[in-house]
Parts: C-alpha cells; structure tokens; sequence
C-alpha cells in the first residue's frame, strides 16, 4: 500500500516500498513525475491530491517507474528512452523532451537536463524555483543498476560530469529511491565512484540481484551494481 507524504503545499512524494514518486503542482498544472512500481491507481492517486489539470512526466522507462503510466494519453519522457519503454510494452503518445526544454506547470518551470547512462534516456528536472533537482536513479544512496543491455557506466559517467553544471542551483535533490533527499553533494561523490570502478581502482563483491550474478562496487554514499 502506497504512503503519501506531503512535501509543501505544492508538493508529494509518494512512496511505495523500494520506489517513489512525486506530484508537483504549480498554478496551471501538476506534473506526475513517474508512476511506480505497483501503482497502477498513480493517477487516482494524484487526482485526489489536486483539482489541476494532470500531466506524466517520466525520469526513465524501468519498469519500477510505469506501473501507472496505461491512465495517461500522453507522456513526457526523452525521445532517446523510447526503445526501452515500447520493449516493456509501454504504451500512449510520447511527447518528446530534451535538454534546456521547460515544461513550466505555471509559476513553476521544470528545465529538463539529458543525463543518459543508467538508460539510455534518463533525465532530470531543475525545479529552479524551489532549489530542487529531481534525478531519477541516476543520483541515489542506494545500488544504483547499471547492469544489463541498456546501461553505459561511460555515458553515465559523462552524464554526472554534465550535471554538474547546474551545481548551486539546488539546494537538494529528490531521487526515486533510496534517501529522500540527498544533499548536492553525492553528484560529485557518485562521479568519483563511478570513475573508480570504471578505471578498476574500486573492489567489488558478488551478489545476485533477481537471478542475476553482478558485482556490488559499495561506498560509504551509494553503491554501483555492475556487470560481473
Ligand atoms: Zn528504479
């Protein structure tokens, strides 16, 4: 069963188990910002915490991310993520967006930020008026995957290197799992941990993860599930 936590008075979390998701609302509009794992009710859900007109903005495709996606015509998601959610039978019109696009739900702009690696298109979202950056899973305290066919631990790389651009525009970050929030710093920490294991300078241990032989790289701010 789903918690529903109010943030502010424009803003939810809502959190089911591993995963969460978050309902932003500015004067216009609110934005869905993902749809969880077991929530296929996500839309309800957010209808009964707003009277605005409702759009469904997604960070990245994975499965744990869509579960109530079938409730919406149309999604907001990076024309690069495509492939990777048609493959899980992701259906609707997709409404592509892309870095420097805003998606501004009144008095509240959303500035998009391509940070490719964990899928292929992962975004973020600077809520720069309230000093938030929405990451997704690509900036977490827990394991974040990056084994399988459509993970690039290079591109992720790249990505955090980008990311850091945006450093001092935000004050915290909201991620989809693990802490909420984490402070700006952990960009920085996860971009040192990534370098790390990709340039073989970090130890990693065996673990299986849903049937899977992969290698935990963990530190002491985030752990990395690799390819073994
Ligand atoms: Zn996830």
């Amino acid at each position: 069963m789903e918690n529903v936590i109010q943030i502010n008075d424009t803003t939810w979390r809502i959190e089911d188990g591993h995963v969460r998701f978050l309902l932003f609302c500015g004067t216009e509009r609110a934005a869905l910002i993902d749809t969880g794992m077991n929530t296929p009710n996500a839309r309800q859900i957010a209808e009964s915490l707003t009277g605005l007109p409702l759009i469904l903005i997604n960070t990245h495709a994975d499965r744990d991310h869509i579960s109530g996606n079938g409730a919406f015509e149309e999604i907001y998601m990076s024309p690069a993520e495509e492939g990777h959610y048609r493959a899980q039978n992701g259906g609707g019109k997709l409404i592509g967006v892309r870095e420097g696009d805003v998606i501004d739900l009144g008095q509240r702009p959303l500035r998009v930020i391509d940070i490719p690696g964990h899928t292929p298109g992962s975004i973020a979202l600077l809520d720069e008026k309230n000093r938030v950056l929405v990451s997704g899973d690509s900036v977490q305290d827990g394991n974040i995957f990056m084994f399988g066919a459509h993970r690039d631990l290079d591109l992720y790389i790249e990505s955090l290197r980008h990311l850091r651009l945006y450093d001092g525009l935000y004050d915290e970050i909201y991620p989809m799992h693990g802490s909420f929030p984490v402070a700006p710093e952990l960009v920085g920490q996860l971009l040192e941990g990534a370098c790390a294991v990709r340039e073989g300078r970090a130890e990693g241990q065996p673990v299986e993860i849903h049937g899977n032989e992969v290698c935990l790289y963990r530190f002491p701010y985030a752990g990395f599930l690799m390819e073994s």
